[in-house]
């Protein structure tokens, strides 16, 4: 059984439908990576699962149907978010950041820490002083702080330089590699999307129009539906 599953998904802004028809799933220690040129529907799809916008459809995590629940309470089943934007608290220090969001379980400040050696050396750093890769850890950080059983990145890397982004990049293939964490992650860069990715879903205009395993998932494949 899938970890997350969204089947016929559909979602309104107002009166203007956004998603059409979304199918994914996510396993257990799976990383699966959501493509689409933008405006897609990605966000709004991550937006749907974390029950910040209303949606219709089928939409489980652990088997229990995400509908109707607020938030918070998805956070709590298991869910952590890196949103985009990264949104940490910025007169809040990097460890008081983490503090906030902890949950009981394996990931603490020190383990973080050890993932994210820079965040660890900031400790006491007010979050508005680091720079955006330095806040991309954080809100990483401030996600397995919760100790999610399914982690969502959206926009992994966005307005990241090279030698950061190659930073964040290991520290989701050592998520994935040492703890078996459960990734559902968008970023614009397909190559760097394959490099880590099991399994891959595209959309366009808000629904799903091609998943299937990453090494099915051809340079045609990527030009057509993704743009590169
Ligand atoms: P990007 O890569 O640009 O973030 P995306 O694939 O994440 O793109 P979404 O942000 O999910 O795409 O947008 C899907 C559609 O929903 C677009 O047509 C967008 O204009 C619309 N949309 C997104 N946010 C809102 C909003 N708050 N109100 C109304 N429409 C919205």
């Amino acid at each position: 059984m899938s970890l997350l599953a969204l089947s016929g998904l559909t979602a309104f802004y107002g009166s203007s439908q956004a998603l059409f028809g979304v199918d994914l799933t996510v396993g257990e220690g799976e990383v699966v990576a959501l493509m689409g040129r933008n405006g897609m529907g990605k966000t709004t799809t991550v937006r749907a699962i974390c029950r910040m916008i209303v949606s219709k459809g089928g939409l489980t995590f652990a088997g229990r149907d995400l509908h109707g629940l607020p938030s918070h309470a998805v956070a709590r089943l298991g869910i952590g978010l890196v949103p985009e934007g990264r949104r940490c608290f910025a007169d809040l220090t990097v460890r008081e950041n983490l503090v906030a969001a902890a949950r009981p379980g394996p990931w603490d400040e020190a383990r973080v820490g050890d993932l994210f050696p820079r965040l660890a050396e900031r400790r006491g750093q007010r979050a508005r002083t680091l720079s955006g890769g330095e806040q991309q850890m954080l809100a990483i950080g401030r996600a397995l702080m919760t100790n999610p059983r399914l982690v969502i990145l959206d926009e992994a890397t966005e307005g990241l330089a090279p030698l950061v982004r190659a930073e964040i990049w290991a520290a989701v293939a050592r998520l994935k590699i040492e703890t078996g964490m459960a990734i559902l992650v968008i970023d614009k860069s397909v190559r760097d999307l394959a490099r880590v990715s099991d399994r891959a879903v595209i959309l366009e205009r808000g629904a799903t129009v091609w998943s299937g395993g990453i090494n099915e998932l051809t340079p045609a494949i990527s030009e057509t539906y993704v743009g590169v």
